[in-house]
């Protein structure tokens, strides 16, 4: 049974179940205010009765040892009897005037009057009389030998009392019940923002949060409730923000990802077409053309060179990618002008047909870096300088320090970026003009490359452009205040 009570009350709505708190704790408060105050009303009513007795008798007293008889103010349904006091102390009743003032029962009238001649003061006692109900008796000397016994009824009081009682009960009991009805429906509306964002989760835990892309599009609205609630609704739709962001986040890269593994395998599969295409050949005129053999083989190994260094880039991004950011990193001291200086070398050797102008201060600029990386990043937007620029186009390499970082300007007179693709150049496998690029050899991956090693250095890597100068500046952070430039 209590199990089963338990159980129900585990099951009832919080709102409910407050309510009935509430209801309990106000029986308890009604039960205390009740008992006080009947018992406050009775003995108020017992005292004034007491009093009155000894108004009546004071008055009777006079009359019966004036005049011998009881006479005087005499009240209706009580009872008065008069004893006179034998020398050894036997109360013998005296015959009373008026036989309505004797009760059918007097024993309880002559045992107080005997104990009054003992005790030699007034006494009072609370009787059931026979026949006749609850009396107060009050027993008084009217004189020596003389004994007044009077006896009021209780009946009234007990009425009076009895008549509290039922309208405390009555009234409680409204109370009570309108309490726990108004109380259960207020509680429940104070409660009602709680259960809209339980819905609200609700809601969120039935939409289908594994779509990529998908944004929740539910959120705790309204105002009431109170701060506490506001509060709440507050955190909650900021946890959901959040939660939101962290999806769209994740969805991003996850697309990101899958474009990359996509545009991977599609830039892979070009060389590999071209290198079956020319192991074919190869074959052909192996048997048939020996003299063009030579021709397909070196073709042969153009391609795979350019698969490899395709696939180097990739394996270093990805290494570049991985948490071990630094890993892929051999730090150490080196001088920045002499690394573009070779370079510069390499490019005037390897492009002829782009003149360069190396600007450089006179002394050495040393940082920790990795030599190899950085002159990849170099020799990455110098070879952008003169593949993507008509030839003719003025080169020019800089190296600058300035306050915390030292600075490598790569800049060209070529045509520029278009403004839609600067911020995307330096994504992965883009391209501003993709056929024309793929015919230069290009994969898209070179700006990627370098911006995720100068990142891996801590440094950053900035571009502007407009038609006649394009600048790329690598900025590479000096971890002791300056770059030495003597
Ligand atoms: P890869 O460098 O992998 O061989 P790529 O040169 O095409 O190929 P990125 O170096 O990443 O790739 O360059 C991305 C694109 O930015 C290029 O395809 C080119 O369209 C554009 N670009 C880069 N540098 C310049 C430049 N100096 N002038 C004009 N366009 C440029
Ligand atoms: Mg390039």
């Amino acid at each position: 049974m209590i199990a089963r009570l338990r159980r129900a009350y585990r099951r009832m709505r919080l709102g409910t179940r407050l309510a009935l708190g509430l209801g309990a704790l106000s029986l308890v408060v009604f039960a205390v205010v009740g008992t006080a105050l009947t018992t406050y009303m009775r003995d108020y009513l017992s005292a004034q009765l007491d009093t009155q007795l000894a108004q009546a008798q004071i008055a009777q007293s006079k009359s019966i040892a004036d005049y011998g008889t009881l006479s005087g103010k005499k009240y209706y349904s009580w009872f008065y009897a008069v004893y006179d006091v034998s020398e050894d102390g036997t109360p013998v009743l005296r015959r009373p005037e008026d036989p309505v003032d004797l009760p059918k029962d007097v024993d309880d009238f002559t045992s107080l009057a005997r104990a009054q001649t003992a005790a030699h003061t007034e006494l009072l006692r609370t009787e059931h009389l026979r026949g006749a109900g609850s009396y107060r008796l009050r027993a008084c000397q009217v004189e020596p030998g003389v004994v007044l016994v009077s006896a009021a009824p209780l009946e009234d009081i007990e009425d009076t009392v009895g008549q509290l009682i039922t309208i405390q009960v009555v009234t409680f009991a409204l109370a009570l019940l309108a309490l726990v009805v108004f109380g259960r429906r207020m509680l429940r509306r104070g409660l009602k923002p709680l259960s809209d964002m339980a819905s609200t989760a609700h809601g969120i835990a039935s939409h289908d949060l594994t779509e990529s892309a998908a944004r929740l599009p539910l959120r705790a609205d309204g105002r009431d409730g109170g701060p506490e609630v506001d509060e709440l609704r507050t955190a909650f739709n900021t946890m959901l923000e959040h939660i939101d962001d962290s999806l769209a986040v994740r969805a991003e890269a996850e697309q990101r990802l899958r474009r990359f593994v996509a545009d991977a395998s599609h830039e892979l599969r070009t060389p590999l077409m071209s290198v079956r295409g020319y192991a074919d050949l190869f074959q052909y005129a192996a048997a048939n053309a020996p003299e063009e053999r030579d021709r397909h083989l070196a073709r042969l190994r153009a391609e795979a060179a350019r698969m490899g260094i395709l696939l180097d880039d990739l394996l270093l991004l990805a290494r570049l990618d991985a948490a071990e950011v630094d890993a892929p990193l051999r730090l150490q001291d080196a001088d920045l002008v002499e690394l573009v200086g070779q370079a510069a070398d390499a490019f005037r050797a390897g492009r002829p047909d782009h003149p360069l102008t190396v600007l450089a201060g006179p002394g050495p600029v040393r940082l920790a870096m990795d030599p190899l990386r950085i002159r990849q990043v170099v020799d990455n937007l110098l070879t952008n300088a003169a593949v993507h620029t008509p030839a003719g186009t003025k080169v020019s390499v800089e190296v600058a320090v300035a306050p915390g970082a030292a600075e490598v300007r790569v800049a060209d007179t070529g045509p520029g970026i278009p403004p839609d693709d600067r911020a995307r150049v330096f994504d992965r496998f883009y391209r501003v003009d993709k056929a024309r690029s793929r015919d230069r050899g290009g994969s898209g991956l070179g700006l990627a490359v370098a911006q995720s090693l100068v990142r891996a250095h801590g440094g950053r890597i900035e571009l502007t452009s407009e038609p006649g100068a394009t600048v790329f500046t690598v900025r590479l952070p000096v971890k002791d205040g300056r770059p030495t430039d003597r």
